[in-house]
């Protein structure tokens, strides 16, 4: 009998926990993609390619990681570098906190451990920027700890494998997914283990699930119980707020005016055009006066931030000059970690 800690009376569904290993491990070694960050061992690498990773598409995320990995062969070489140099190697993969706090952890590990990354759950998951599914990949990939993870995948695979309807993003939830996938989780090789079971939710039990190709399809619950579209469940719907952003682009003498964005939130760090922030995309009267004429509105989504930004040419140079403002030729631009929404207008109007 097992599952019977997280659902007593959902057990059973399989012969044994045998069977379930056995069936995801077969599918996983016929049908599991070939990715640089699985061909290793190395901890370092496998914290890189996991924070990368992180609301990344795959195509996009290995392109970073090898980046990342050519600049940086080492976490000495990434404790070493400038956090600009950081920012600048992950512009255009947004959440600009993760970089920041890559950075932080590597020159934490080279200081204070002696350059030598942790080897225990419990001691990973104390580096900044890393959570309960990030520490329990690392060390079961690396280490072989038995430590299950549960990602969006692994979230949406076991609730419905088993039918469970406690939503995932509830307290609860998050306790009874965690204590399934640890009761689950194979003992020899528990880093396959993982690395199958998060494989399933993407590549077979997607929101629109290839049933057909499913290994466990004749065991799973929300199948037979015509549950699948309803799994998993939600509790909340992520509030979204609304900001508009209104760019001040300078033109003068082959120059132009960036600042240096200070403030915690998204970009901190990053560069930006002077900025004035409103509660519409109507263009504030002290803007109208001097601008020639306004980009259209970009519109930025994030996830919990919608940004419409209009970029506003002024043909001058401001009338005066705050002490944030950073006077550089147009071109510099590009040396400065810029956010996307930036880079994309720097990309639109060099086409035009
Ligand atoms: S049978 Fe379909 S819904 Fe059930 S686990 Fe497999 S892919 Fe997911």
């Amino acid at each position: 009998m097992f599952l019977s800690l997280v659902l007593p009376n959902n057990f059973q569904f399989f012969p044994s926990m045998t069977d379930f290993h056995l069936l995801i491990a077969d599918w996983y070694r016929l049908n599991h993609r070939i990715l640089p960050w699985r061909e290793t061992t190395n901890p370092y690498f496998i914290w890189l390619s996991e924070i990368i990773m992180q609301q990344t598409r795959i195509e996009q995320g290995t392109n970073y990681y090898l980046k990342f990995i050519a600049a940086y062969p080492t976490i000495q070489d990434l404790a070493k570098a400038s956090e600009q140099d950081v920012l600048n190697n992950w512009q255009g993969l947004g959440y600009y906190s993760r970089a920041r706090n890559l950075h932080f952890s590597a020159k934490y590990v080279v200081d204070e451990l002696d350059g030598k990354f942790p080897k225990k759950y419990k001691e990973i998951i104390k580096l900044k920027g890393v959570g309960t599914y990030t520490a329990a990949a690392i060390a079961s990939f690396a280490y072989n700890e038995r430590c299950a993870v549960v990602d969006g995948n692994v979230y949406r695979f076991l609730s419905r494998v088993f039918d469970v309807s406690t939503p995932i993003d509830s307290t609860q939830g998050k306790k009874e997914f965690q204590l399934l996938a640890d009761e689950l989780i194979e003992k020899a090789d528990p880093g396959t283990h993982n690395q199958a079971m998060m494989e399933m939710g993407s590549l077979v039990c997607t929101p629109n699930p290839n049933c057909e190709e499913c290994p466990v399809q004749v065991h799973c619950q929300a199948r037979k119980n015509d549950t699948i579209k309803e799994r998993p469940i939600k509790s909340k719907k992520t509030k979204v707020r609304d900001r508009f952003f209104h760019y001040l682009v300078y033109s003068f003498d082959g120059k132009t005016i960036i600042t240096k964005r200070t403030e915690k939130g998204i970009w901190q760090n990053m560069y930006q055009f002077p900025l004035i922030e409103t509660e519409s995309t109507e263009i504030p009267k002290s803007i109208s006066k001097d601008a020639q004429f306004s980009s259209s509105v970009q519109k930025h989504i994030l996830s919990h931030q919608r940004i419409f930004a209009v970029f506003h040419h002024i043909e001058a140079e401001p009338a005066k000059l705050e002490s944030d403002y950073i006077t550089i030729n147009k071109e510099e631009i590009q040396d400065y970690p810029l956010p996307r929404i930036i880079d994309r207008y720097l990309e639109d109007t060099a086409n035009q």
